[in-house]
């Protein structure tokens, strides 16, 4: 049996997701048992238009990049978005919360009006084309993504956790980022990371989006509790949050 043909697109990120992929090492010859690259720009200089999986990483910032990403979807089957970028806009959706052209001009001056530029709003890859899997995380976690392809390819649902960081991290033991003082996003963003910031000591800034459903007064409650304003919780959900639907009775 034919092994399904991948192929590897990005647009508006940095790149580190699938930079997740490729260190990967050894556990990357495990996938290639049973996929087969044929587009991938980071990795190999093949392109092809006959894929059966299309894996998307980076927001949409131009129209171009609509058309090429509709392109994509029209090839594939299956459609992975990788990564926070792609999963609900990321750091990209900064640029939204200012007036359509002014990041641009910020950030270069008289020479914001070139043509490759985009002075419009950024959308994540599931606001122009629909979505089959999203693999969250900025960067991603390679081990679910490894987890997500495989199931994938056996016909099977992915597991994507669909609970908050804080069961992860109660889990691991870790002492509560907020007996420190800080504010941690873990309450309302959804697990999978292992809880990789609170068990490195640093709180958690939301980088897997929000859970289905978030509780989000719940998490201005904590705050109340520690003495925090729901101001300081909002501009921490700023960074990640910027993309992204919650209701708390104010904003939505
Ligand atoms: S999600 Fe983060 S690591 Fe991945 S491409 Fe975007 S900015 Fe880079
Ligand atoms: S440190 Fe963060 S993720 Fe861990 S229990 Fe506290 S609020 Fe939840
Ligand atoms: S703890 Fe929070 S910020 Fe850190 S990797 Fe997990 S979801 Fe992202």
């Amino acid at each position: 049996m034919s092994k399904p043909k991948v192929a590897i697109f990005d647009f508006a990120c940095c790149e580190g997701c699938q930079l997740q992929i490729v260190n990967m090492e050894e556990e990357i010859l495990d996938l290639l048992e049973l996929v087969e690259p044929v587009e991938w720009r980071e990795a190999m200089s093949d392109k092809s238009e006959n894929y059966d999986i299309a894996i998307v990483e980076g927001a949409i910032t131009r129209p171009e990049d609509e058309e090429r990403l509709k392109k994509i979807r029209e090839r594939a089957k299956v459609l992975i978005a990788l990564g926070a970028c792609a999963t609900h806009g990321g750091i990209n959706k900064l640029k939204n919360n200012f007036p359509e052209g002014e990041p641009e001009r910020y950030v270069y001056g008289d020479a914001a009006g070139m043509p490759h530029l985009a002075s419009g709003r950024v959308k994540a890859v599931d606001e122009v084309v629909p979505v089959d899997v999203k693999v969250f995380g900025c960067p991603i976690d390679n081990r679910e993504f490894a987890a997500i392809v495989k199931s994938l390819v056996m016909g099977q649902k992915p597991f994507i956790p669909n609970y908050s960081v804080c069961v992860e991290c109660k889990m691991k033991g870790n002492v509560c980022r907020y007996e420190y003082g800080e504010i941690c996003l873990g309450p309302v963003i959804r697990a999978g990371c292992d809880a990789r910031c609170p068990s490195k000591g640093a709180a958690c800034y939301g980088c897997r989006g929000f859970v289905d459903d978030p509780n989000v007064n719940a998490a201005f409650d904590v705050m109340e509790k520690y003495g925090k304003t729901v101001e300081d919780l909002r501009s921490k959900l700023e960074l990640f949050g910027s993309g992204q639907e919650y209701s708390d009775g104010k904003n939505g």
